[in-house]
Order: C-alpha cells, then structure tokens, then sequence
C-alpha cells in the first residue's frame, strides 16, 4: 500500500518516520556561543584549554605543608608565620618555606612549596602569625588543575542541544564559536477566502487569520530562522503563484484548502508545481486531511484549516521535521502521563486529546480540557500537552497512562 493512497488513512507514527526519512540535518554554521541558545552542536567539540586552569583553593584560608601541621588540635594548635598572601587574580610572589603559611582566597593559585589548604574556620590570626586548629591532608581544599576539563576532552558531541549549561561550558574554555546546523527557514500560507487580518474591520462571513499568527509562532518556538507568513484567496491560479513563492524556504506549510472541497486548490497546486506526496490524511482527530511532501528544495506540509488541527498536525509533523533539521532529536518533547478521567472513542481514528498536566506523587497526570471541537482554539490555551490515544483504543481507563505530545 502506498502511504494516503486509496482512501487509506496513514497512522501519526509512519507520517513521522516518513517525515524524518525526508529531513537531513541542514549545512552547519559558526554561531557566536552568546547566540547559540537552543542550538544544536554540527561536531563534536573539544577542550583546547585546561579547567581549573592551576592548582587552586576550594576555601578562603591558609596553604600550608600539611607535614608543618601534623598533631594540631583545638587545644593544641600549631602557629605558622605568615608570610604573604595569594589572591583570586594575583598570586603570592614567594614561594612558601617550611614553617609558613600563605593567606588564600577562593580560587586563588596555591603557592609554590604548599601542598594544602586549611579553612579560615580552623584558624585565629594574631599579626604575622596564624595559630592552625585542626590538621591538614595532603591535597585538603585544592582544586587540581585540569580536574574538570583536561585539553582535547569531548565537551560536546556532535547533535548535542545548547542549553545554559553546554553554553557556560564552551565559555569556560574560552571556545567563542560553535558549529551548528542551520535553522531552517519556513513559510506559512494561509489559504481562504474567508480570512481577513488582525486587523481589518470585521465582516460578514469574515474568519479572522489566526494561522498566520501561531503556526508561525509554532515554527519559533520549534527553531525555525526566517519565517514569513502570506496569505492568498480560494484561487488556483493565485494559490499556485505563492505556494511557488514559498518553496523559496526549507519548509512550507500552507494551511487550509487541502481537502476535497470544490474551492480546495493546495493539492491541485502542489502538483501543478512538481511538489511530490509522501501522504495524504492521517488517522487523527483532529488532523486527517494533513499531507506532506517534498519539493526540490523544501519539504511541504498542507495542514488543515481549522486553528486547532492545524496547531495539532504542525506539533505531530511538522514540529519534529524542524528539530530534524536543526540535528536535534524529535522526540524530545514525548512523554507519558496518567490519564485523570477515562476516555471513550470509536475504534477509527488516534486522538489527540488536549490536556493540561499536572505533577502528582507518582508523575504526570493529564486533565483533558473540556471542549475538544477542532475549532475550539481556546482549548489550546493553558494547554500543556496532547495524549495521544491509539486508533484501535476505545476506553481508556481513569489512571492509566498514555503517550503525550508536550506544547511549547
Ligand atoms: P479548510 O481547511 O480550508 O477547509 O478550512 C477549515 C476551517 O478552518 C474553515 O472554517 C476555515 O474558515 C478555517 N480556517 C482556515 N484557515 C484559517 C486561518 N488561517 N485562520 C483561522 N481559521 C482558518
Ligand atoms: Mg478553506
């Protein structure tokens, strides 16, 4: 069987991998690291510098030889002379000399001769002297050099995400730039001669434009670069001039115009534009008439019209194809969760259900959001994941626990 050919329904899970079979991630690019957050890595990184870079104190104190401590205790302490002091940023200039004691701060480079730091909480200075409490270990309170990071070590690999931490990391070895894959760019059309703008007076018959407005903050919020948004009426002739514009991008997604309506020209126009169809209608509710394809240079999505299918469609495909791209891994916003209530379906199409989630002692627990009509798009709001309910499923109990889809 050919995926969405002969009224066949494709199931959400091979309309994925017939998505990601299409998505390489694209070309790399060097990223100023204070830019790079939420990047993903096109290499492996390695450390050119050492962390700590020197031997250094984890205590404000004193180094000393531990050997010049051996029997301190509260009520016989040793006394040392104190003989310089090592800063952050500004080291003793002398060596230290059996005896001695050097005054240390947090991080500072532990003097030439000493082996240890005691705690400023372990000692009483009294002028030159510093009277020592408590022993010292061999290697007590000192950093070693290179006992994080030593050079040539893998920080990063390659397709690894840049969060704050992995961000701190490359500055910490001083690596400025990193490679990473492209963000790709997208164009949204929204199709319909219905849709009027943000802010047009309202009509008759009018449906304000609302796809042109999240599906693209879909695309941001999934890592798309450039994204652009058009909007064109229920005409062939038109609806082909800018599906064409649009393959200009990494990714279309044209939303609306994709069903077996007579004002329905997206799959007619896709074909007059050698745009080839991997699938056509998925077994979803919401979503069945979703269709992806690829063109020369840009894969193709035709979401349905109604916001809340469309928002669907884009989180299941069209979500996962932009992280591909980016060499990140699509499957980072899945997770299971306890459905609150049992749920009831005919044994046709999967569901995805609009829930918001809540952590309870035993994990996620998902609370479907009262109105589940395709055209509700307030039931999106303060939505935080969708459960996925399989298409054979027909119940499933209060408790028990389902595949979701997190929204950003
Ligand atoms: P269609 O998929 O073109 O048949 O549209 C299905 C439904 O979604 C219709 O009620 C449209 O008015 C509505 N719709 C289509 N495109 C948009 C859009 N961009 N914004 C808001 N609603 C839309
Ligand atoms: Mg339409």
């Amino acid at each position: 069987m050919i995926a969405g050919m002969n009224g066949e329904l494709t199931d959400i899970e091979s309309a994925r991998e017939l998505i990601l079979a299409r998505c390489a991630a694209l070309p790399a690019e060097s990223v100023p690291i204070g830019d790079a957050l939420d990047r993903t890595t096109a290499a492996a990184i390695l450390s050119r510098e050492r962390v700590p870079g020197f031997d250094n104190s984890a205590m404000d104190g004193y180094a000393v030889r531990a050997a010049d401590l051996s029997g301190a205790t509260q009520a016989a302490p040793v006394t040392l002379k104190v003989a310089d002091e090592s800063r952050a940023g500004d080291a003793a200039s002398v060596p230290l000399a059996v005896g001695e004691a050097i005054a240390i701060s947090t991080g500072a480079v532990i003097p030439v001769g000493a082996d240890a730091v005691v705690r400023v909480e372990d000692t009483e200075r009294d002028g030159n002297g510093v009277a020592v409490r408590a022993e010292a270990k061999v290697g007590g309170n000192v950093r070693r050099a290179g006992e994080d990071i030593e050079p040539g070590a893998v920080l990063l690999d390659a397709g690894a995400r840049l969060g704050p931490a992995e961000i701190g990391v490359l500055a910490s070895v001083g690596q400025a730039k990193v490679d990473c894959h492209r963000r790709p760019s997208v164009a949204v059309l929204s199709t319909g001669d219905e849709l009027i703008g943000v802010s047009e007076p309202m009509r008759e018959g009018a449906v304000r434009n609302s796809n042109s407005y999240a599906v693209p903050a879909l695309a941001a919020a999934a890592g798309a670069g450039e994204v652009s948004r058009e909007r064109v009426g229920d005409d062939r002739a038109q609806t082909i001039e800018a599906i064409g514009r649009g393959l200009g991008a990494d990714v279309l997604v044209v939303c609306g115009g994709i069903s077996v309506g007579p004002h329905d020209h997206v799959k007619a126009a896709f074909a007059e534009l050698g745009v080839e169809q991997v699938f056509w209608r998925v077994s979803l509710k919401p979503g069945k008439p979703a269709w992806f394809g690829v063109g020369e240079d840009s894969l193709v999505f035709g979401l349905p019209g109604n916001p809340v299918s469309a928002y669907v469609t884009f989180l299941l495909f069209v979500r996962p194809a932009l992280l591909a791209l980016q060499g990140a891994d699509p499957a980072r916003s899945r997770t299971q969760a306890r459905l609150e209530h049992a749920y009831e379906k005919p044994a046709d199409r999967a569901h995805a259900v609009r829930c918001s989630l809540r952590l309870e002692a035993d994990g996620w627990s998902a609370t479907p959001a009262p109105y589940q009509g395709s055209h509700v798009m307030t039931s999106l709001v303060g939505a935080d994941a969708l459960a996925l309910i399989p298409a054979t499923t027909t119940r499933v109990e209060a408790g028990e626990r389902v595949t979701v889809e997190l929204l950003p």
